[in-house]
């Protein structure tokens, strides 16, 4: 008896142990070439040395140096181009767009908290978009506003228009960053802006929080551009709360409760 459960014991502290992990030779490489980007010994655009060189240098066999190099491309930190060599990505979109695509898909995160997010950067990309707008950009928003008044009553067009008016001054905030990590996030709230549609007389009041943001953009006031912005996506989260609520989802009744009288800042210098 005593004997096996010296043996049980010995058994379960056998699987605790995990193997020692090794680093593959691929693996190194695709490190160091990480390393040397972020150094700057390797820039945006250059070219690697040719594959001969590579495999010389790092004293890798031409399948590990391959493999590595596969890899890097795949995730976006090179561009591979059959008879171009390969080259550093001039810029690094996919690379951001993967690792957090992956975070946000990997992860389960709460509505609340990426409506925490998109309200932040959005609140910066309105106040950038009303310091930067042009009449041409004012023109082209007044007519989607008008179209969103057409649509008050229809629930997905309006949505459609929604989503729009978004992009657009993403757009005109003039940076691409903001763009990208703005439609990541609103790809994962894709489900969660129709719910908050569908909630009673939901349109009426975000026409009038997107007519408030217009009118700011067109006095290039980005103070009150962020505020109007920021407050529109907090009824947003409100209206998301209540539509938890009402089907029974006790997250809404949370999400009410620490949404309410949050302040927020809004720099006069986007
Ligand atoms: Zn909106």
């Amino acid at each position: 008896m005593l004997k096996d459960l010296a043996k049980y014991s010995h058994k379960s502290v056998k699987y605790k142990i995990r193997r020692i992990a090794k680093i593959s030779i691929s693996e190194e490489i695709a490190k160091q070439v990480m390393e040397l980007i972020s150094n700057g010994n390797l820039t945006p655009g250059q070219r690697l040395p040719s594959e001969r060189e590579l495999c010389e240098t790092f004293g890798a066999s031409r399948s590990s140096l391959r493999e590595a190099l596969r890899c890097l491309s795949i995730v976006g930190v090179l561009n591979a181009r059959v008879g171009d060599g390969t080259s550093v990505a001039v810029d690094g979109q996919k690379f951001l767009r993967n690792i957090i695509e992956w975070r946000l898909i990997t992860e389960r995160h709460d509505i609340e908290n990426l409506l925490e997010v998109r309200i932040a950067l959005e609140g910066v990309s309105a106040a950038k978009a009303a310091s930067h707008t042009t009449e041409k950009d004012i023109e082209m928003l007044r007519k989607l506003l008008a179209k969103m008044r057409a649509s008050i009553e229809d629930k997905r067009a309006f949505a459609s228009l929604d989503l729009q008016f978004h992009v657009m001054l993403a757009n005109m905030s003039e940076n691409a960053l903001l763009v990208d990590l703005i439609a990541l996030i609103r790809s994962q709230l894709l489900k969660a802006v129709y719910t908050v549609l569908l909630v009673p007389h939901a349109l009426p009041h975000a026409y009038k929080e997107h007519l408030a943001i217009f009118e700011a953009i067109e006095r290039h006031d980005s103070v009150a551009a962020c505020k109007a912005m920021q407050s529109h996506l907090e009824a947003h989260l409100r209206r998301f709360a209540k539509a938890g609520a009402d089907s029974g989802n006790p997250r809404g009744k949370t999400s009410q409760a620490s949404s309410n009288g949050r302040k927020r800042a809004c720099s006069p210098k986007p």
